[in-house]
């Protein structure tokens, strides 16, 4: 009798198992990169990214790729938010300042 039930219970914890991984189904790469630009945006402007696709943190947390494309997107976003996206023009200088200043120093 008790090795029928814990047989029973076994396999509907194997079935919950399997509902819980296909909910929290791992999106690869290419998923991630369709949506990632959309998903910063809606993090950016204080939505929850996981409106977009919970599954992105996850696939974040252990994909060093996607994470550092994450992280460029993220950073643009917020210059873009407070209006402090660099005009190229000045970005252009500053590199001109720079490279004078290392050949000044060479
Ligand atoms: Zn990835």
């Amino acid at each position: 009798m008790t090795s029928a039930t814990s047989g029973r219970h076994a396999r509907f914890r194997h079935f919950l198992r399997t509902v819980a991984s296909t909910h929290d189904r791992e999106l690869d790469c290419e998923e991630v990169n369709r949506i990632l630009a959309r998903y910063v945006e809606v993090e950016v402007s204080g939505g929850s990214g996981d409106d977009v696709a919970e599954g992105v943190p996850l696939h974040l947390s252990h994909c060093p790729h996607c994470a550092e494309m994450y992280e460029t997107l993220r950073h643009l976003a917020d210059l873009e938010a407070h209006d402090e996206l660099p005009e190229v023009g000045a970005l252009w200088c500053e590199l001109r300042g720079a490279t004078r200043a290392a050949s000044a120093s060479a």
